[in-house]
This record gives structure tokens, C-alpha cells and sequence, in this order.
């Protein structure tokens, strides 16, 4: 397959299924409904889990030898479909080209980076009396839902790991970006054996299904920390484990020894990457004060040059907003932006033509307890902050409920080293930004989430410790 055709079907029991019911899906670029894509009911979730279940026995049962060979299998399968993968990404997701080849050459790559991890049993202790075992058995069907800014790298985090480990899964994407998901489902079709990974599509009520549903012994999910709360309340009721990747609201500090120009461009990328619709994004800037201005310069001398359009064309670098209720948020956040008199030194006017673009946008030094400090914008504006005292600047960038990821940027790398341990974050980056493995473990502090994704932890976050004593 490398070219897909148009119709978009869920994946259940290996099987294509549509709906009665569906739902449109938007080109954020155009505003045109570019296809319609099915409402699973009820009943289809029961039968994506029943399906699931059924075969969680044999697929669990294989030598995990076997089950790397199909996950790799599945990352080619990516990679040969990557040409209408990342057309379709472009469409509905709206990012550029850029983005989406770094998008669908991630999966790809990630397929292949978890296919080489294993967790073999462990010996922990062998004496006269005894030896005891330490096993990781799988947990059975496992519940994907993931977001709309990263659709189909996103679900790939999820999907090779929780299949690998031994487990079954019941995939949903975001209502906003259901296309491509549905189409890693019909791929897995080939790849797979029936009901191992079942791709449904449908509302936000979906979600809720999933998490309330008895037999879904786990759920990852990906989205908001409002999301993310209510599916851990909901799962507490069968205690099904969760992993949580949620929101952030990550700073970056630049030290005063930095060169201006230079830091210029991975500032602006580490901020405005897939139109500042990024988890990690750096989203508040904290540069001191002895290079604030230089910086601030640069900035802005950079930003003017990089194109915003639709993504499906070939110049832009960043696309759209992916979805009205996204933009309207950003309008409501540059107005308020706007009436709070902040000096606004890049964009800050979203026009009313067609299409959800917002303007990249600078704002020079705003106020602490402005809502564009405090909150997650998910889109282009970014504050730039002044700070002159360390403990000080460690402080302010600490204080937020979210401790996604962070970054420090300076030439003294023992300083920089010094201050980034003191963020109170799960991961911080040193003179670079968004470097992600399949063997190292991302994940949240505090409300940007719980557990971790990739790296050996982020594997055995998809199985039970199971301990088995022998007496000898
Ligand atoms: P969202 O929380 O609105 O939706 C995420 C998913 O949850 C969607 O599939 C949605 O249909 C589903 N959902 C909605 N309500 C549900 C419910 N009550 N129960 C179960 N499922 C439900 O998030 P979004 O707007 O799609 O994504 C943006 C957010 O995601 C941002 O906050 C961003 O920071 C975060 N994000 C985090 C990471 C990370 O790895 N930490 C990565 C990407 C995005």
C-alpha cells in the first residue's frame, strides 16, 4: 500500500468497519471538511474490546522475538506509506512538510528503536534457601487515546511499546486528527494478528467509554491535565493503571554568556515548532538581563523571516492552529494579552480570513501573573522575561503546576548544569531542545503528568511486576 484510498475505516477484529453515524474531519488550513470519518457506538467499542481480549491469550503467549519482528514490520510498513502519510498529515493536521517528515520518520524510527528492548526475567536473589524471580507479565487490553498536535507519532508511542510488552490495544485519536490514526490502523492490518490492535474513532465520549469500560486494564493517555484528570478519576473505579502526558507550560533560561545571534534560531524552533502546538514547546523565555535586549532582537529578527500558510504548500514552515476551538482560545489570550497593555513586539493581530492562522507573536517582558505566563498558550506567543538573580529566576520558572520539560541555554555548562537540575521538571534540555529516543524515559513532574513513555520504564509501564519465590 502507498497510496490510500478515501475512505477512512476503523480497525476492528482486523476487520474495516464503518459506522452509521460519522463526523467531519477539517482542513485547519481551508476550513473544508476533507472527509467524514466514523462515530463508533457503544456497541463498536464493545467489540474492538472484545476482540482485543480475544486475542490477548496467544498474542501474549509469543516469544517477544516475534513480537519485535512485527513491531519492526510495522515501522516499515510506515516508512513505505510514508508519501500519503504525510500528505494526509499536512491536510489534516496542518503542519508543513518539515513537520510532518519529522513526524512520520519519527514513528517509523520509533518502531524500530523499541522493536530492540526487551524486559527478561530477573534473577534478584539465588542462594541455598531459595531463588526468587522477578517477571514483567503484560496487562492485557490496553486503551490509547492521544491528542491531535502530534497524531500519528503520538499514537506509535503507545502502540509499539503496549503491543511489544504483550498486551492487545484499543486505539482512539483525537476527534480533530482521526484520519491518519485510522489509517496506521488499516496498515496494522497486514501486520498484525486479528483484534492485537483495533483502531475506533468517534467523539470525546469515546474516551470516556474507554476509560469506565472493566475489561481495559490500562489506559495511556496523551492530552490536556484537565482530560487527564477526569480519565484518572474514572479509571480509580477498576484501578486500571494510567500513564499521564499532559500538558506543560515549560520555561527555557538563557544564561547571560550566550552568543545572541546564535541562540537566536534554536530559541525560536524550541518555541515555534508545529506552530507552538508542542507539549514541550518552550513557553516562557527567561533571558538575563545583561543579553535581554540582544536576545530579544535576534528573536524577533528571525521570526520575521519564517513563513506561516498551509501546510499542504510548499514554502510555509508553520502551519495553522489545528482546530477552531484552539483558536478561538488563542484569540481570547491575545486579547486579553492586548487589553493588559503588554508591549507586543512581534504579530499580535489575528485577522478573520479563512483558515485558523495566528501570527507568530513576541511579547517583550510581560507581568508574572499575566495569563500568558501563567497558562499554556498551545500556539504562537511567546513571553520573553527579564531575570537577573538566579534563585530568583529558578523560582519563577518553578512556579506552575506543570513540570513537563525545560531548557537552559549558556555557554558555562556547569552553571547551566546547576540550574537545570534545580527545575522542578521531568525532563531539561542543555543548549539544545526536543531530543526524544525510544530509549530514553519522558515524562511529566507534578501536573504535566504521571509515569513515563519510552526507555525500558516507559516498557514495563505497560506490564505488572510479578515475584516468584522457589524454595529450594
Ligand atoms: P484533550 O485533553 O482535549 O484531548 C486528548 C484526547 O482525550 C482526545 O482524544 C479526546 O477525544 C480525549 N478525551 C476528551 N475528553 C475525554 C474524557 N473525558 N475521557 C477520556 N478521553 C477524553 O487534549 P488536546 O486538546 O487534544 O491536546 C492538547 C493538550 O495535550 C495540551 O495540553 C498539550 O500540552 C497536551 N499534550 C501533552 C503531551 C505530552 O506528552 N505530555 C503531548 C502532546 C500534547
Amino acid at each position: 500500500m502507498t497510496q490510500f484510498d478515501d475512505a477512512f475505516t476503523m480497525t476492528i477484529d482486523g476487520k474495516a468497519v464503518s459506522s452509521h453515524a460519522t463526523l467531519d474531519a477539517i482542513n485547519p488550513a481551508t476550513e473544508d471538511v476533507i472527509a467524514n470519518f466514523p462515530d463508533a457506538t457503544r456497541e463498536q467499542l464493545e467489540e474492538a474490546v472484545s476482540a482485543a481480549q480475544a486475542a490477548f491469550p496467544s498474542w501474549s503467549r509469543l516469544p517477544v522475538s516475534e513480537r519485535q519482528q512485527m513491531v519492526r514490520e510495522f515501522g516499515r510498513a510506515i516508512e513505505a506509506n510514508g508519501e500519503a502519510l504525510m500528505s494526509l498529515l499536512t491536510t489534516e493536521q496542518g503542519k508543513a512538510r518539515d513537520g510532518a517528515e519529522f513526524e512520520v520518520g519519527g514513528s517509523a524510527a520509533w518502531c524500530q528503536g523499541i522493536a530492540e528492548q526487551a524486559l527478561p526475567e530477573e534473577i534478584i536473589e539465588d542462594n541455598d534457601e531459595h531463588t526468587v524471580f522477578v517477571r514483567r507479565t503484560p496487562l492485557g487490553v490496553v486503551g490509547g487515546i492521544t491528542p491531535w498536535n502530534f497524531p500519528i507519532l503520538l499514537a506509535v508511542w503507545k502502540i509499539a511499546p503496549a503491543l511489544l510488552a504483550g498486551n492487545t490495544m484499543v486505539l482512539k485519536p483525537s476527534p480533530f486528527t482521526p484520519l491518519c490514526t485510522l489509517k496506521l490502523g488499516e496498515i496494522a492490518r497486514e501486520i498484525f494478528p486479528a483484534g492485537v490492535l483495533n483502531v475506533v474513532s468517534g467523539g470525546d465520549d469515546l474516551g470516556k467509554w474507554m476509560t469506565a469500560h472493566p475489561q481495559i486494564a490500562k489506559i495511556s493517555f496523551t492530552g490536556s491535565t484537565a482530560t487527564g484528570k477526569a480519565v484518572m478519576r474514572s479509571a480509580s473505579e477498576h484501578m486500571k493503571r494510567v500513564t499521564l502526558e499532559c500538558g506543560g507550560n515549560d520555561a527555557a533560561i538563557v544564561l547571560p554568556d550566550v552568543d545572541p545571534k546564535e541562540v537566536a534560531e534554536p530559541l525560536f524552533w524550541g518555541a515555534f515548532a508545529n506552530s507552538a502546538q508542542f507539549c514541550v514547546a518552550a513557553k516562557r523565555l527567561y533571558v538575563h538581563e545583561d543579553v535581554y535586549d540582544a536576545v530579544l532582537d535576534e528573536l524577533v529578527s528571525y521570526a520575521k523571516d519564517v513563513k506561516v500558510g498551509n501546510g499542504a504548500e510548499a514554502e510555509p514552515q508553520l502551519g495553522p492552529i489545528q482546530n477552531r476551538p484552539q483558536y478561538e482560545k488563542l484569540r481570547d489570550l491575545f486579547e486579553d494579552t492586548r487589553r493588559s497593555g503588554a508591549s507586543i513586539r512581534l504579530g499580535g493581530e489575528i485577522d478573520d480570513s479563512r483558515g485558523y492562522f495566528v501570527p507568530v507573536t513576541i511579547v517583550d517582558n510581560p507581568a508574572d501573573d499575566s495569563r500568558l505566563v501563567r497558562e499554556e498558550p498551545f500556539g504562537p506567543i511567546l513571553p520573553v522575561l527579564k531575570w537577573s538573580d538566579e534563585d530568583d529566576v529558578i523560582d519563577r520558572a518553578n512556579d506552575s503546576d506543570y513540570g513537563l520539560a525545560g531548557s537552559v541555554w549558556g555557554k558555562d555548562t556547569d552553571r547551566a548544569r546547576r540550574l537545570a537540575e534545580r527545575l522542578e521538571t521531568g525532563t531539561v534540555w542543555i543548549n539544545e531542545i526536543h531530543q526524544f529516543a525510544p530509549n530514553v524515559p519522558f515524562g511529566g513532574h507534578k501536573q504535566s503528568g504521571m509515569g513515563v513513555e519510552n526507555s525500558l520504564e516507559g516498557l514495563s509501564e505497560y506490564t505488572n511486576s510479578q515475584t516468584i519465590t522457589l524454595k529450594k
